[in-house]
């Protein structure tokens, strides 16, 4: 695996190989790599004839200090998994190669209510940090095709918007979220969580799951009563402090009354368990 650590051997990199004929794919992530972010690699390899993973754990993102002071570091064994997982090249900048003029955010872009809602909501600037970031590693990378995972649902939707209002040529393809054994959503954060949290934590996949159920079943069933009843349960564990329970129009985020045979929808759960921010989602 080759790895490259400026924007300039990078660009220069994706242009020969292109020039080659080649099919680039790019993965962008924080690093401590998973399951869920090694089935974008694969994705990825099965698209194209190369893929790009970069590692940057991007500091303009974190509306808290300390989520980013303690999120994990594990080079050496993203490295490992890479390397496994057939990854061709790792791009590994350093924060002053991605922020030359310091971090203060440039002229944040406009994405109207789908970065105001929820996440936008909870973590205030975020998302101006993420599109900045993933349009810097986008000019950089100048992949054929971007795999994000649905995981992040919002930021999917921001970076599709992104591509579109910047008029770059790239192709968004969106994963679906890789899931431990007993349902809890992958996540660089698992890692922080204790013994006790661990198990509790399952529960918001359990409470996505029965509202799939519920939904499924009853049509005109009103989504306040959905979203009551989830709230209601996970708050029923003392160890839980639930952010949002929402069930949304998958489209445009927009709320929704009832569930109906042409609703697209789709519930996102945040909640925090044991000082780590939990989210996780699904189609209903
Ligand atoms: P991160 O390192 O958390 O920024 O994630 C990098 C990419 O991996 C993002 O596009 C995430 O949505 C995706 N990702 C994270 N967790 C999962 C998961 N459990 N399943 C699929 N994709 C994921």
């Amino acid at each position: 695996m080759l790895i490259l650590k400026t924007i300039k051997d990078i660009n220069n990199q994706v242009v020969e190989l292109k020039e080659m004929g080649k099919k680039v794919g790019f993965v962008p992530t924080m690093g401590a790599l998973h399951e869920g972010h090694i089935s974008l690699i694969r994705l990825s390899n099965r698209e194209n004839d190369l893929t790009v993973c970069s590692i940057f754990v991007n500091p303009t993102q974190f509306n808290d200090p300390k989520d980013f002071e303690k999120y994990p570091i594990t080079l050496e064994s993203d490295m490992q998994k890479l390397i496994a997982a057939k990854c061709d090249i790792l791009f590994l900048p350093t924060v002053a190669e991605m922020y030359p003029k310091g971090l203060k955010n440039s002229e944040p872009i406009d994405f109207g209510y789908i970065a105001g809602t929820l996440e936008g909501e909870f973590r205030p600037g975020h998302f101006d940090g993420m599109a900045q970031i993933v349009e810097k590693l986008l000019r950089a990378v100048a992949p054929h095709r971007l795999y994000m995972g649905q995981k992040d649902y919002q930021q999917a939707m921001i970076c599709t918007r992104l591509i579109k209002k910047r008029n770059l040529k790239i192709k968004i393809v969106v994963c679906p979220i890789k899931r431990e054994k007993d349902g809890l959503a992958m996540s660089s954060r698992n890692v922080r969580l204790d013994a006790r949290s661990r198990k509790v934590a399952v529960e918001i996949s359990k409470v996505l799951k029965s509202m799939k159920g519920r939904a499924a079943r009853g049509e005109g069933q009103l989504i306040a009563d959905l979203e009551q009843a989830a709230f209601e349960k996970l708050s029923s564990f003392s160890e839980f402090k639930v952010e949002y329970v929402a069930i949304r129009d998958a489209k445009t985020l927009k709320p929704i009354k009832k569930i109906s045979a042409t609703t697209h929808a789709v519930a996102l759960i945040a909640a925090r368990i044991g000082g780590v921010r939990l989210i996780d989602n699904m189609l209903l």
